[in-house]
């Protein structure tokens, strides 16, 4: 065999189109939560991808899984149905309000599905003028146009104007504010029940309520992007369900393949519907690999045990990282929900998110940020305890550092 092309961290400035910035080491290896980098240094796992590899890394079943189906099939097209995806079709619907899914392959296509969807449900059941969508000050949806239009971050839209028109952004959090926009001409409401890329902030349980009765009064589809919080995240399967508000689309995706790239857009059979032959589709949506993974990290994070298993680490972490705040007063506030956790910093530290997690690598731990102010961990939901001590042990020398 040829030998591979040698590559360092330089080779991604020289190579690839600079929408990233990645650390200045190269990960090769991983197994559970902890990660190898190059140079064979260990890194304890807390970002999980961004919220992805809910298993860890090589988890032995879904590696199976994925190793047996490559033996099988591995794509087909949408002009002939497979079993894996019918089978991961059953266990969404019959774990969730759904009655119809339709599977892409990112969080930004499930939106995109979703968003499209209201609008032509809106049309062929209400006419033209019901096109308004209202989305969240600091959301995130996607970067797809339609989707990073809906988020409300505009430094990620502005530069791609013109842009889709329709869509009216209002605070999160604010039910009266959303009163005043959602009207007659409101074909959608898209929510994130805990906003994760806009610094990891929870719904107000009565806000996703009056929501919903906005929503019904006025005929508008309430969608709750769960690309983040779904799959087992803040410890329910998926987060609508501990707020006790069902909408009527509801995205997935991230964790829903563990790290294989599959996202899913679920719904009514009243709505399903109105995406009828031809009106939309994907190439690779439904992929029987994907699917096969998918159905297996699924049922493996669908257990009591997992579930449970994400509040008692939830618990773990929210202990250590007071313990933390207590020795180096840095953060304002620590929140979110199950393994979805973001630690808010204090005035004195406030930009210093990113500089916080190039320490935490140098002292051995992935971190993440959702937002400059913003510390955010996302690890797998099945890390063991000896990982989430160690990790926090170095994450604790990082901060160290950074107050000295
Ligand atoms: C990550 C994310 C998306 C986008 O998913 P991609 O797979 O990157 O397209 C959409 N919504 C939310 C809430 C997310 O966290």
């Amino acid at each position: 065999m040829e030998q591979p092309i040698a590559v360092t961290r330089q080779s991604f400035d020289d190579w690839m189109v600079p929408v990233y910035a990645p650390a200045d080491f190269i990960l090769v290896q991983g197994e559970g939560s902890q990660v190898w980098d190059q140079q064979g240094k260990s890194y304890i796992d807390f970002a999980g991808g961004i919220a992805v590899n809910a298993l860890g890394h090589a988890h032995p079943q879904v590696k199976a899984t994925l190793i047996e189906q490559a033996g099988k099939l591995w794509h087909l097209g949408n002009g002939y149905t497979n079993e894996p995806v019918l089978r991961l079709a059953k266990q969404l619907i019959d774990a969730t309000f759904a009655d119809k899914v339709f599977f892409c392959n990112s969080g930004a296509e499930a939106n995109e599905a979703a968003l499209k969807l209201a609008r032509k449900y809106a049309l062929d059941n209400s006419g033209s003028e019901k096109n308004q969508i209202v989305a969240f000050n600091n959301a995130f949806h996607g970067r797809t146009l339609f989707t990073v239009s809906a988020g409300g971050q505009p430094k990620y839209s502005q530069d791609f104007a013109p842009l889709p028109g329709g869509i009216i952004h209002t605070p999160f959090n604010d039910l009266a504010a959303a009163a005043e926009v959602i009207n007659a001409q409101t074909c959608a409401v898209i929510v994130e029940p805990i906003q994760g890329e806009g610094g990891v902030l929870p719904a107000d349980p009565l806000f996703l309520q009056g929501l919903r009765e906005l929503c019904d009064r006025h005929g508008a589809l309430l969608i709750f992007d769960e690309v983040q919080t779904g799959v087992g995240r803040t410890g329910h399967l998926y987060a609508y369900m501990q707020y006790a508000v069902v909408p009527d689309i509801l995205t997935t995706a991230k964790a829903l393949g563990g790290g294989f790239p599959i996202g899913a857009m679920l719904t009514t059979n009243r709505l399903a519907t109105t995406l009828s032959v031809g009106t939309h589709g994907t190439t690779y949506g439904g992929n029987p690999l994907a699917a096969a993974v998918a159905g297996m990290v699924f049922s493996l994070i669908n257990t009591p045990a997992v579930l449970e298993g994400v509040k008692q680490r939830h618990q773990w972490f929210i202990d250590g990282l007071n313990q933390i705040n207590q020795q180096y007063p840095i953060f304002a506030e620590i929140r979110g929900g199950g393994l979805l956790i973001g630690c808010v910093l204090n005035k004195d530290f406030a930009g210093k998110a990113k500089q916080i997690t190039q320490l935490a690598n140098e002292e051995g731990v992935i971190a993440l940020i959702a937002g400059p102010d913003v510390v955010r961990f996302t690890p797998s939901l099945i890390i063991p305890e000896q990982d989430v001590k160690e990790g926090l042990a170095r994450f604790a020398r990082a901060i160290a550092r950074i107050c000295s």
